[in-house]
């Protein structure tokens, strides 16, 4: 059964909390909401460790390792970004 929810905005009852208010239109949990945190979350390790790699190939000079961690490292950047954008738009 689903738990009665009151809008953050209007205290109005809304039915499903991912779908819009009905008397306001605000979006309590945007259905995509939870994979985008998780995007950015992996986005996040990924540039970490990406930058790290490349640090670690760079301090011990072997190529690869250093231009694949900040291929890594950027590649996770552009995917950081794209994440949080979409997650800012789900209203944070
Ligand atoms: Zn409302």
């Amino acid at each position: 059964m689903n738990q009665a929810v009151r809008c953050p905005k209007c205290a109005a009852e809304v039915g499903d909390p991912t779908q819009p208010c009905p008397q306001c239109g605000y979006i309590i949990e945007h259905p995509q909401r939870k994979r985008y945190q998780k995007h950015a979350l992996v986005s996040l390790v990924v540039v970490l460790l990406g930058y790290a790699l490349g640090m670690i190939g760079t301090a011990t000079r072997v190529d690869v390792l250093g231009i694949g961690g900040l291929l890594m490292g950027f590649v996770g950047g552009v995917w950081l970004m794209a994440s949080l954008y979409l997650l800012l738009r789900t209203g944070v």
